[in-house]
């Protein structure tokens, strides 16, 4: 039996005081109505929470997390439960706090270059508000149509553009949080410069919900590009794909997009978008530079000329804005469409350095063909993370026994390449296994002594990342 089977649940004297904390129509407990947040984006986990609670401000989740603190209740956080992690999946009768309905931006300050919200604010309405004062917020994750801003801080999620604009993590400048205590206090401020004390924000970002609630964000935005060009090349090898990235990097441009989908995910894409993708190559990438309209028009050159310099079987230039949204949009939905084929779909996440990326690739393969598993792998090129995508089916135990074999074979490759076995999804539960190996000891129990020391009842999220 583990520590968490102990754990209370949600009594119906915890849902009274939650019920007088807010306003009683936003505490569920019928089982049909907390049933869709008993399992988030991962494969094959699901566990039913005792209550499930939308809270409208930062105070009244203050206020809840006193009372099931109270209580001895665990506190699951879930934002749009998108996660690929097993992140938001409930503990058995834990209270989930779902904090979508806290979906307001606050401000947009156009001097200081930063907006405010809330953090169930949905991701790209974040980068809509910003764009419509000329600014622009870059993190965007596949999901970024669903997934709330909060959820990224938390996963510090990164995306399309991550290769030369960064991820979450280097767009938060403050953040409101909820303690396991309850109590609620703000780090961080406008200033570009602080370096007052310890940078206690950044504990929180990638955190995974297990050190304390988001409530409000305060992000960096920066100027919206002039101009952008997006390219598409098509490869017969992957090892070619590689090269051209290697040749860009090398030739001192920095891409804003570098993505890739291998021949199985072409031939879903399409399937599934059908926007005339070419299902006959091994590879496809995608690439997109952004800035001011002269040095946009010189770097999509080069890398064109790079790109058939290394074997590109043909290299194309998106018409216009329309044509390049709609390879962004295919690539965004490469996921979706992998996962309409079979019952189960396993996303993998691991990292490699760049340099390593061809080998990594072909490594998936041999490991599916070898476990006579199907796989679809694309992912971010530029920054050497991989979405090696398994369809299976997760009532077939003897198959599921081969998905394990053959990740647990991918992991020991990308550990021993310098990698890592999560470059944006999280440990959640699905990595979970994996984390020490990948840290070392010394680095683990670190990360242990920071979880006991901001939340010593254990009941932000237990049970993530690592055991308790
Ligand atoms: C189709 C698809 C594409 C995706 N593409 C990408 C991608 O390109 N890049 C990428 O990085 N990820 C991607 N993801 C994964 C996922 O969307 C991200 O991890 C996202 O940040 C999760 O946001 P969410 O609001 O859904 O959070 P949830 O899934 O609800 O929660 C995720 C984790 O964050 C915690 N959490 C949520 N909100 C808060 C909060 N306010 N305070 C404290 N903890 C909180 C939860 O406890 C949980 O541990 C994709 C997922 C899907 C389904």
């Amino acid at each position: 039996m583990s520590k968490l089977d102990l754990v209370p649940t949600v009594t119906p004297s915890l849902v009274a005081s939650l019920r007088s904390a807010v306003d009683p129509s936003r505490v569920l407990t019928e089982p049909e109505d907390i049933l869709p947040y008993s399992f988030d984006g991962t494969a094959a986990l699901k566990v039913k929470p005792g209550a499930v609670l939308f809270p409208l401000t930062g105070e009244e989740v203050a206020a809840c997390v006193k009372l099931a603190r109270a209580a001895k209740v665990p506190v699951v956080t879930r934002g749009s439960g998108t996660g690929l992690s097993g992140g938001s999946v409930p503990l058995e009768g834990c209270l989930v706090l779902c904090l979508a309905q806290m979906d307001k931006i606050l401000e947009v300050d156009e001097k200081n270059l930063t907006l405010r919200a809330q953090s169930g604010v949905i991701t790209k309405d974040i980068d809509d508000a910003a764009g419509k004062v000329g600014l622009f917020y870059p993190p965007d994750p596949g999901s970024m149509k669903i997934s709330t801003i909060g959820g990224n801080v938390a996963e510090n999620s990164g995306g399309l553009r991550g290769l030369k604009y960064g991820v979450t993590r280097d767009y938060i400048m403050g953040l409101q949080v909820v303690l396991a205590d309850g109590t609620l206090t703000t780090l961080g401020n406008k200033c570009v410069k602080d370096v007052a004390g310890y940078s206690m924000k950044d504990i929180f970002i990638g955190s995974e919900g297990t050190l304390g609630i988001i409530t409000e964000v305060m992000l960096k935005l920066v100027p919206k590009p002039k101009a952008r060009k997006t390219m598409l090349a098509l490869y017969d090898s992957m090892e070619a794909a590689a090269e051209t990235i290697s040749a860009i990097i090398a030739a001192k441009i920095i891409p804003c997009t570098l993505e890739f989908l291998d021949r199985m995910t072409v031939g879903c894409v399409e399937d599934f978008a059908k926007i005339g993708l070419p299902t006959e190559v091994e590879a496809v990438v995608l690439m997109e530079t952004d800035g001011h309209p002269v040095v946009v028009e010189e770097e999509a050159a080069q890398m064109m000329a790079l790109a058939r310099q290394h074997g590109a079987r043909e290299v194309r230039a998106a018409a216009d804005d329309a044509e390049a949204t709609r390879l962004a949009t295919a690539r965004r939905s490469a996921f979706s469409a992998l996962a309409r084929k079979r019952p189960t779909t396993i996303l993998e996440d691991v990292t490699v350095p760049r340099t390593e990326l061809a080998h990594m690739v072909k490594f998936i393969r041999e490991v599916a063909d070898r476990h006579k598993l199907m796989v679809g792998t694309f992912g971010h090129l530029g920054d050497g993370n991989l979405h090696p995508t398994f369809l299976t089916n997760e009532r077939d135990h003897e198959e599921m026994h081969r998905v394990e074999e053959a990740l647990e074979e991918i992991v020991t490759e990308t550990i021993r390449l310098g990698g890592t076995v999560t470059g944006e999804h999280g440990v959640g539960l699905a990595k979970k296994a994996f984390v020490k190996r990948q840290l070392g000891e010394a680095s683990y129990e670190l990360m242990r002594s920071i979880k006991r020391a901001l939340d010593p009842e254990c009941l932000l999220n237990p049970g993530k990342i690592f055991d308790l």
